[in-house]
């Protein structure tokens, strides 16, 4: 035997940090931060995460795609936190369950991207934004340098995201009362794990440690290798998680995606949540079909934004609303031919007034305008609550 241990594989996406104070101190200080969420209201959303799981309720989880900082006041919040609610509503009167309500927001701060640079009109190339909790969106060297001082930043401005939303008693201050489904979570993607892995709290009530940036934290696509470090991460903790599947997951990967993160735990721990495009019409049936009864141990979402991203005759990113009603039908009838129910839907929204996502191809000549996105387009509410209506939908068929 030569002994040869595989080395664990590197973090994908991390930021390359530079500034001026150096990441530990950083990661340092946030460990000596209270949590952010506490561990009883983490386990409230496992409960409804469960009961999601078990056919008696739909997730319903929508909001920015990069949330701005600069939205974590009670002004911003509260409008946000409103429009879930007018999606979960809708969801609750067509299909008759209630639905759990997990925001993405209060701490959607970090970005994965899939190039590193970005070429500007004037011909410049710069970093790519990454997220408030990175670096600037301003098209400078300077702003766009990852600046680790800004991971303390995040911690302060989703405390701030989660006191507005607890003053608007949206969120439950707990005292170990019963959960309704009335309450608002918070959801973010944990992507930096410098970051997330200072904010690991004891989980009291169910031994080991929690997450405490966030009651339901999810893995995205460019990082949930099953040997990787978010993977290892999102087992470590308590909370309810959930991981991005593209059209390209096999379905050994799945699988053991499963495994490793529902062995032992509580029904809903898992959500999956497909993102697949166009291409989900052959690669869910196949995945499930590669799963078989496996594929029953997680809660199956539908996330028809980010499969569905393109480019308008002015370079500008968007998203056609048919195309997204059109994957949330085909993720629908996929789970019911595997005798699965859809478990609910992921979108990014927003509260204002903006024209990001469009409605017909004729639409991709004109140049958008009302754009304020500093990443991916997102519904405005009324697109927002077209889309629900259609998920709401294929849950009943
Ligand atoms: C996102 O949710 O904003 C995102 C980047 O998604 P994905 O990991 O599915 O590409
Ligand atoms: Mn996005």
């Amino acid at each position: 035997m030569t002994g040869a241990t595989k080395a664990p594989r590197p973090p994908a996406q991390q930021p390359r940090w530079a500034g001026g104070v150096p990441l530990a101190d950083v990661v340092g200080e946030l460990a000596t931060r209270p949590p952010l969420v506490s561990a009883e209201s983490c386990y409230a959303l496992q409960r409804e995460l469960s009961l999601a799981a078990a056919g008696g309720a739909v997730v319903v989880q929508a909001g920015d795609c990069a949330e701005p900082f600069a939205d974590a006041d009670r002004e911003r919040m509260t409008p946000k936190v409103e429009l879930l609610g007018a999606i979960a509503d809708v969801v609750e009167s067509v299909v008759g369950l209630p639905a759990v309500r997990v925001g993405r927001f209060a701490g959607q701060y970090a970005k994965p991207r899939s190039r590193e640079t970005e070429r500007l009109p004037d011909g410049r190339t710069l970093p790519v934004y990454r997220g408030d909790a990175v670096n600037g969106t301003a098209p400078t060297p300077e702003a766009r340098t990852p600046d680790p001082t800004r991971l303390l930043a995040a911690y302060d401005h989703a405390a701030l995201a989660l006191d507005a939303l607890r003053l608007a008693e949206f969120l439950p201050v707990f005292e170990g009362p019963a959960p309704s489904l009335c309450l608002t979570y918070a959801s973010h993607e944990a992507l930096l794990l410098d970051y997330e892995d200072a904010l690991v709290r004891d989980d009291d009530r169910r031994g080991g440690g929690y997450g405490s940036s966030g009651h339901l934290l999810w893995i995205g696509e460019r990082t949930r290798q099953v040997d990787g470090p978010h993977i290892a991460f999102a087992e470590r903790v308590t909370n309810p998680v959930g991981v991005k599947v593209g059209p390209d997951a096999s379905g050994a990967e799945v699988g053991a995606l499963i495994t490793r993160l529902t062995e032992g735990r509580p029904r809903g721990r898992l959500s999956l949540i497909v993102r697949m495009g166009p291409r989900i019409v052959d690669e869910l049936p196949r995945l499930l079909g590669e799963l078989g009864d496996l594929a029953a141990r997680a809660l199956w979402i539908s996330d028809p934004m980010h499969g569905n991203t393109r480019r308008n005759h002015h370079g500008q990113k968007t998203r056609l609303l048919p195309d997204i009603e059109r994957e949330i039908r085909a993720c629908g009838a996929a789970l019911r031919a595997h005798g699965l129910p859809l478990g609910g839907v992921h979108l990014e929204t927003t509260p204002e007034p903006v024209v990001e996502c469009v409605e017909t191809e004729a639409d991709l000549a004109t140049r958008l305008d009302r754009y304020t996105s500093t990443c991916d387009p997102r519904l405005n509410a009324e697109q927002a609550l077209a889309v629900a209506r259609v998920a709401a939908e294929v849950r009943l068929d």
